[in-house]
Parts: C-alpha cells; structure tokens; sequence
C-alpha cells in the first residue's frame, strides 16, 4: 500500500482573503487534513493490513474506493475526510481571479431544476447552515445528470450513494472559526466568491 501525501494546493495560502484567511488555510490544511493523512497512514501500513490491497492507483481512487467499502470507523473516517478536503481545496481560485459563473451543460442543468443559479445557492447554503454538528453539504450528479443537493455528516462522502460529487462546503467549525467564529452563514455566503466554476463544471462533464 502507497503512502498517503497531503495534497499541494493550488493557489497561495493567503490567495484566497477576506473569504478564508492564511491562517485558516494554515491550520485547515496544513494541520487538520494532515492529521488525517498521517492517520490514514497509520491505519494501513504494516501490521495492519491493507483496506483494498495492493498496487493502488491515485490518490482520489483509492480513496473513494476505500469510502465506498469501509465499514464505519477510524479507516473510513480518515479516508473520507481527506477525499472530501481534497474535492473541497481544488474547487477554490484565488480571489483576485476573474468571477466566473457556471456555464455549459452544468448551468442549464441548474437553470432546469432551479430556475437560476441564486436560486441553487440560496438552497445550497440553507442545507449548510441547517446541518447539525459537523459535515458537509454537496452538490452531486446522479447517472442520468440529475443534480441533487445532501447533507453528510462527520467524514461521509455522496460517493457512498453512487452520486458524482462536485462541489462542497465544509461546515465543520475547524474550517471558519478562525474568521467567522459562530457565523456559519456568513461564512458559506461567501465561499461563492472563491469558486472555481470551471472545476466544478469539469467533474460535471467528465
Ligand atoms: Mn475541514
């Protein structure tokens, strides 16, 4: 079984202030996905054996693999947690970048079962708020291309129900209490603006 690494990302720690401060960026990534890395290592080198065998593949595979199988506990928790944080930091641009709004397939997608994009947010971002404890809230594609919104609890990933994941809100306290403190909404209003569109439309096509 390969080694686990943390993921690089792929902006500047500080690229994406006001909506999430380096300092989060710092402890988010560099401390609590780490954490879970170093885990999830823990749990599937020797003497233990490994969760799916050997000659793994990447990262993200191997991973959704071991969320779909895993019965609930510390493997499943920790694979889960780094693939949902992985789908979470590459969906993010800095903020300087060009806003971008989705387009394609994907927004006549939303256009068709939402109205309108706002519409979805505003959807989206009462699913986070409304979520109790720690989580994430998802926007998912099914089989034929239908969209659909969840909540998952702690680690859990949509991929357990046979849906795409495509775009995701942390909502776990560790992800905005350095900034927001309690203001969860205020926090997910605002990730808007550091999303990358064209990330999300990819997972959608590909
Ligand atoms: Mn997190």
């Amino acid at each position: 079984m390969k080694k686990f690494e943390l993921m690089a990302l792929p902006y500047a720690p500080e690229a994406l202030e006001p909506v999430i401060s380096k300092e989060t960026i710092g402890f988010h990534h560099g401390k609590h996905l780490q954490a879970y890395v170093d885990n999830l290592n823990g749990l599937t080198s020797p003497p233990n054996p490994s969760p799916i065998g050997e000659g793994s593949s990447e990262d993200i595979e191997t991973l959704e693999e071991i969320v779909r199988k895993a019965p609930a506990g510390p493997l499943f928790n920790n694979a889960g947690q780094i693939l949902n944080h992985e789908l979470y930091f590459m969906q993010f641009k800095p903020i300087g970048e060009a806003a971008h709004v989705p387009k394609g397939a994907l927004a006549e997608q939303i256009e068709k079962q939402w109205g309108s994009v706002e519409a979805f947010k505003a959807e989206f971002e009462a699913k986070g708020v409304g979520l109790f404890g720690s989580g994430w809230v998802w926007l998912s594609a099914d089989k034929n291309g239908n969209l659909v919104i969840t909540q998952e609890a702690n680690a859990a990933n949509p991929v357990q129900k046979g849906l795409k994941p495509l775009l995701t809100f942390d909502v776990w306290e560790h992800a905005y209490y350095l900034d927001y403190q309690n203001r969860r909404a205020a926090h997910l209003a605002a990730l808007w603006q550091i999303v990358d569109w064209r990330v999300i439309e990819k997972r959608y096509d590909g």
